[in-house]
C-alpha cells in the first residue's frame, strides 16, 4: 500500500466552488457523503494515464492492497477502428479491418470513475445526508450533491482529460459536467471493482473513446473493467466485418423491445437495430432469459434415465442458436451455455467435446468470468477431469 494515501484530509470550505476547492486540494480528500476524491494511480508520471475518482474509502483501500497496483494496461499494437459519421446517430466508431471474436480493441483508463450516482446511495452517503438534515433541518438535494461532486471531480482532472470529457455528448437538460456523466457513464458491476468486502454500491465510469460508441441491442463489442490495471478493456464479442460500426448496449438486452426503447428515450433516439425490427426477437429473448443454468437440473438429467440422452443437449444447442441469432454473444448467458455444453459432454464421458466447449467458454474474456464459478471448467481443461462430479455421470 502506498503510504499516506489514505490519510485523507477532510476539507470544509463551503464558501469556495467545488472546482476552486479541487484546485486547492489536489491530494485525496473526503467530500460530501463520505466519498473519497482521488487520482488513480496516485503520483503517476505525466505520460501515465490517470482516472479522477470519487469512491468509498474502503474501495480505494482494497484497490491499493492489490500487489503491484496498478498493473500495466494491455498494449494495443494496432488501432482497429476509426471515428466516423454514423447515419442518424452522429459520430461513431467503425472497424478498419475484419476483427475476430475475442480481439482486444482498446484498453483504456477511464477519465472518471464515481460511485456517486442518481441511483441508490451507499449507506455511508445516506448517513451523511441524514446528519445534514439534523444539522440544518433542511433535507439535502441529491441532485445538487451529485452535481457538486461531478464539478469537483472534473475540476481535479488534467487539462487534456477535462477537454476530452467536456467534448463528450450531453443528452440531458442538466449542466454539461453532470449531463455528460449521465449520458456517457457506463456501469461497473460491484464484483469488477470491489470483490474484497468493501461497500456495495453502483460505480459508473466515463471513458473518452469508448463513450463515442453508439448503442445496439445486438452489440458486437463488450467491455470489462479490470481493477488490477484500473482500465476498461474493449473486446470484439463476435466477428466484426471491415467498416461495420462498433456498438455497445446502453440498456438491459434481455428486456423487451418496448422497455428497451423506453430506457433509450432518455438518450433521445429510436433504436432500429435488427432486434428492434424483428417481430420474433422479443419471444427469442424471453426464451433466452428463461433458460435455466443450474447444476441441479444438469445433475437431475444425468441421473434420470427416463429422460432422453440428448434432452439437455438439444436445449443447450437451441439456447446457443438463439443467442447467436439475436447477436447476444456479449452477455453472461453466452458464457453459461458454452460452460453447460462442456459439462453435458463430460457427463457422457466425451472429453474431446467437453474440452472444445470448455475452451470456447474459457476464451470469453469479454464476459467477466470472475462473476461465475468456473472451477469445473478449469478442471475439464486440466488433466484431472476424471475427478469432476460430472465425469461419466450419465453412464453410471
Ligand atoms: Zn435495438
Amino acid at each position: 500500500m502506498k503510504r499516506g494515501f489514505l490519510k485523507a484530509k477532510t476539507v470544509v470550505t463551503p464558501q469556495k466552488s467545488p472546482v476552486e476547492e479541487a484546485a486547492l486540494n489536489p491530494s485525496p480528500f473526503i467530500g460530501d457523503g463520505g466519498y473519497m476524491y482521488c487520482t488513480i494511480p496516485q503520483d503517476a508520471p505525466p505520460n501515465e494515464p490517470v482516472s479522477e475518482c470519487c469512491l468509498p474509502p474502503e474501495t480505494v483501500a482494497n484497490l491499493l492492497k492489490i500487489p503491484g497496483f496498478p498493473h500495466p494496461m494491455q498494449p494495443i499494437v494496432e488501432v482497429l477502428f476509426r471515428l466516423g459519421e454514423s447515419p442518424e446517430k452522429g459520430l461513431g466508431l467503425f472497424a478498419t479491418r475484419a476483427i475476430t471474436q475475442g480481439e482486444v480493441l482498446l484498453d483504456r483508463r477511464p477519465l472518471l470513475v464515481s460511485s456517486m450516482s442518481q441511483r441508490p446511495l451507499t449507506t455511508k452517503a445516506l448517513e451523511a445526508m441524514i446528519a445534514k438534515i439534523s444539522l440544518t433541518g433542511q433535507p439535502p438535494n441529491p441532485h445538487k450533491i451529485l452535481s457538486s461532486s461531478m464539478e469537483t471531480i472534473v475540476g481535479r482532472m488534467r487539462p487534456e482529460n477535462r477537454a476530452a470529457y467536456m467534448a463528450l455528448a450531453n443528452s440531458t437538460p442538466d449542466s454539461p459536467v453532470l449531463g455528460i456523466f449521465d449520458t456517457n457513464g457506463a456501469g461497473i458491476v460491484d464484483a469488477e471493482l470491489n470483490d474484497n468486502g468493501g461497500p456495495t454500491c453502483t460505480y459508473s465510469a466515463v471513458c473518452d473513446i469508448i463513450s463515442r460508441m453508439n448503442h445496439s441491442c445486438c452489440p458486437n463489442t463488450s467491455r470489462v473493467f479490470d481493477k488490477n490495471s484500473f482500465s476498461i478493456r474493449l473486446y470484439a464479442a463476435r466477428n466484426i466485418a471491415k467498416s461495420e460500426e462498433l456498438t455497445f448496449p446502453y440498456v438491459d438486452l434481455l428486456s423487451c423491445k418496448a422497455d428497451r426503447q423506453e430506457n433509450l428515450d432518455e438518450y433521445g433516439f429510436v433504436c432500429t437495430c435488427h432486434a428492434c425490427v424483428d417481430p420474433a426477437s422479443d419471444d427469442h429473448r424471453e426464451d433466452i432469459h428463461e433458460f435455466e443454468f443450474d447444476p441441479p437440473r444438469l445433475l437431475k438429467w444425468a441421473r434420470d434415465k427416463t429422460l432422453p440422452d440428448d434432452w439437455l443437449l438439444k436445449k443447450c444447442y437451441r439456447q446457443l442458436e438463439l443467442l447467436e441469432q439475436e447477436g447476444l454473444q456479449s452477455i453472461d448467458e453466452y458464457w453459461e451455455v458454452l460452460a453447460d455444453l462442456s459439462r453435458v459432454y463430460l457427463c457422457f464421458g466425451d472429453i474431446k467435446n467437453a474440452r472444445e466447449w470448455a475452451a470456447r467458454a474459457y476464451q470469453c474474456q469479454w464476459i467477466h468470468c470472475r462473476r461465475f464459478d468456473r472451477a469445473d471448467i478449469d478442471v475439464i481443461l486440466g488433466d484431472k477431469y476424471e475427478q469432476s462430479a460430472f465425469w461419466c455421470l450419465r453412464q453410471r
